[in-house]
């Protein structure tokens, strides 16, 4: 017999490795789990030494691998990072954190049951919708409001319930792309509405709109143009002038909002139209995200006229659309800091957008600071001006003028280091810009900048002088 099959017939049994585990840690786990993770161990021993490698095929040996690869099994995998990339809604990286309150308010019913769909007072059927009504009306004025999945629901949602077989009148400057999947005409198509383009892209004119109503029309539909701007030779008609053209003609007008800003936010010196004042202009209804501007978790908020909003509240489509629990849960909390608390500090997304230049300044210098242990001749730290974005489809093309510690080594190149920074517990994701690998401060939050410094210490350590030298 050759050595290789001297080798594998020295690879231990599964049982006889099963038992070995019964004394050690290993043995909380689930038997299908732990039997799932020696079979794959064992079989890769036996490719390496098929493969001509070298392998520990003691039972020792094995079960100290199974240790490792269970605790990397039991992390989660969707979980914590620190955005260093001064992107505030980070679609990739789950746009809106929490503020306190939401946290508070999603920890409250999460490991209980709750009176979701109950009414206490009664003993009866409660609405799950009947938990942010009152607050959505509030800040947006609307006659009633509703909630689901998310924004790409809510505008799926309206259409359908109101303009099925119909047409639908939009300008040829808002046939918006989100993200790749969310496409207004394929929107349009999905709900069984017809699209009906007018304008052009720069310009459409009220008569424009006039002129595509016809007595097949169920509702003008307006779009923000989230992820991009139109600037020059531009016109559109003011949203008063729209929203009375409609109502002449008995027709409602919908805004897809998108960002969902509720109170004035201005941003490089722009503002978005709130949902309040869309609604004060005389459309009918406005749909928006519940966890870009707003500041919440994944959902899709329509308010509104009330006559509108029924027909939604009756489509078979709600059901399907529904938001659950803690998201709505997240939506509560965060809609009371606008009611009750001061969003601009509250929630964390209002808060870096309009946070001072001074106080990102002074967070780059504690950052400098915290990052003074690396040494110095192999490493080059320092404080740099940049610009963040928005994200998220808000704000497109504006700047947000803030700052930045711009980290270089000598020994690991920018993509090397960023690399390692994501290849962390906690991965911190990072700005790579000019060859050089920026923290941008704007959304750092809790432990982060502890985190970036723990992170730093451990390449530090783990960075050999050999390597990647001459770099
Ligand atoms: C973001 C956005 C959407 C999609 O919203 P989701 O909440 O991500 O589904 C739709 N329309 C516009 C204009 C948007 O900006």
């Amino acid at each position: 017999m050759d050595e290789a099959n001297l080798k594998l017939r020295c690879i231990p049994a599964i049982d006889k490795l099963m038992a070995a585990a019964e004394n050690t840690p290993l043995s909380k786990a689930p038997r299908n789990t732990l039997t799932g993770i020696l079979r794959e161990l064992t079989e890769k021993a036996r490719l390496m030494i098929k493969s001509g490698k070298d392998t520990d095929t003691s039972v020792e040996g094995i079960l100290a691998w199974a240790e490792m690869l269970l605790a990397i099994k039991s992390k989660s995998s969707l979980q914590r990072v620190v955005n260093a990339t001064g992107v505030v809604l980070h679609t990739n990286l789950g746009r809106a954190p929490l503020s306190n309150r939401a946290q508070k308010a999603v920890a409250g019913v999460m490991g209980s049951y709750s009176n979701l769909e109950y009414d206490a007072a009664s003993g009866e059927r409660g609405l799950r919708y009947a938990h942010v009504m009152e607050k959505l009306k509030q800040v947006t004025g609307g006659e009633d409001a509703l909630v689901v999945n998310n924004n790409a629901a809510a505008v799926l949602l309206a259409l359908s319930a109101l303009a099925k077989d119909r047409e639908v009148i939009v300008s040829r400057g808002e046939l918006v792309e989100i993200g790749g999947s969310f496409r207004i005409p394929d929107v349009m198509k999905q709900s069984g509405a017809r699209l009906v383009e007018v304008g052009t892209t720069n310009k459409t004119h009220l008569r424009d709109y006039e002129e595509a109503i016809t007595p097949e029309t169920g509702a003008i539909l307006k779009v923000h143009t989230s992820n991009y701007r139109i600037v020059g030779f531009t016109a559109q008609p003011a949203a008063e002038r729209l929203a009375d053209l409609a109502h002449n003609r008995g027709i409602p007008v919908i805004e897809d909002l998108g960002s969902g800003v509720l109170i004035p936010l201005s941003v490089g010196g722009w503002q978005e139209p709130t949902a309040a004042a869309r609604l004060a202009n005389g459309f009918d209804l406005v749909t928006f995200s519940g966890d870009k501007l707003l500041g919440a978790g994944q959902a899709g908020i329509i308010a509104g006229k009330s006559c509108y909003i029924n027909k939604m509240k009756r489509h078979p489509l709600l059901r399907a659309l529904r938001i659950d629990k803690l998201s709505l849960a997240a939506l509560e909390g965060t809609l009371q800091d606008y009611t009750l608390g001061n969003p601009y500090d509250d929630i964390p997304v209002l808060h870096m957008l309009t946070a001072e230049y001074e106080e990102l300044r002074s967070r780059a210098e504690a950052l400098l600071a915290a990052l003074s242990q690396l040494p110095g001749g192999e490493w080059t730290t320092e404080i740099l001006g940049v610009n963040s974005q928005t994200g998220g489809g808000a704000f497109p093309a504006i700047d947000l003028p803030g700052w930045a510690v711009s980290v270089a080594s000598r020994r690991i190149s920018p993509d090397h280091l960023a690399e390692k920074l994501r290849l962390r517990d906690i991965p911190i994701i990072v700005r790579l810009q000019d060859d050089k690998v920026l923290l941008d401060v704007r959304c750092l939050i809790m432990n982060d900048m502890e985190d970036i410094a723990e992170a730093f210490k451990e390449i530090m350590d783990i960075t050999e002088p050999k390597e990647e030298a001459g770099y």
